[in-house]
């Protein structure tokens, strides 16, 4: 029997009843294996091959991009490290799951389906202290936690973000109708949205210099 901690997640290895030659791996208290085929080092060396793996694919939210639909549970990572969203997908405080069923393909460009978990919501479940249903989730009811100091500053940073920034003025973007010899696409105005900081207010001018004619609105 093994009892260890390799990256942050607690692991167990116990001998399967009436098996000398398997064994049971835990994780996070979570069975992976009733019958793992090996002694203890070898059960070991998987878990650190699987965790390795894990980490070197960008941990949580994108691995299950990467490898697809693998290592989305919350047991395969370090406690306190990730949230879980909605559909019980890890993820890193304020990110995503970026597998296919945590996100919504569009033309446009894809789209998370879920959004982080607010600085101050539980350690285990989106939901706040407040009016906090310990048997939201069936499959782990429990109390309110505070959130650990990795996940509040994950899921404040994602807040912060989220916030329009008060020097972020608005930029005019104008584009001219056509793309012109020697450009890859077509010229785009530079110019703050008033245009006060173009030379002659009543032409935009893109990164070349090359100017047009502001239309009245
Ligand atoms: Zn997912
Ligand atoms: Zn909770
Ligand atoms: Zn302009």
């Amino acid at each position: 029997m093994i009892r260890t901690t390799y990256k942050g997640r607690p692991i167990k290895i116990l001998a399967a009843r009436g098996n000398p030659h398997q064994r049971k791996l835990v994780i996070n208290g979570h069975t992976v294996s009733h019958g793992f085929q090996g002694d203890d080092v070898a059960a070991l060396d998987w878990f650190r091959l699987i965790i390795d793996k894990i980490d070197n694919n960008g941990g949580a939210g994108t691995v299950a991009m990467l490898i697809p639909g693998q290592y989305t549970e919350a047991h395969w990572y370090e406690p306190g490290t990730i949230d879980t969203n909605p559909r019980r997908h890890a993820t890193l405080p304020g990110g995503f799951c970026m597998c296919t069923m945590c996100v919504i393909a569009d033309p446009t460009g894809d789209k998370a389906r879920y959004t982080p978990h607010r600085p101050d919501a539980c350690q285990h479940c989106p939901q706040i202290r407040d009016g906090h249903n310990n048997m939201a989730d069936s499959l782990n009811p429990h109390f309110y936690t505070d959130p650990t100091p990795t996940q509040r500053a994950g899921r404040q940073a994602f807040a912060d973000a989220c916030q329009p920034d008060e020097d972020d003025e608005t930029m005019c973007d104008a584009v001219y109708h056509r793309i012109l010899s020697g450009y890859l696409t077509r010229p785009q105005c530079l110019h703050f949205g008033d245009h006060r900081d173009a030379r002659d207010p009543n032409f935009h001018q893109d990164q070349r210099g090359f100017t047009w004619p502001r239309e009245a609105a």
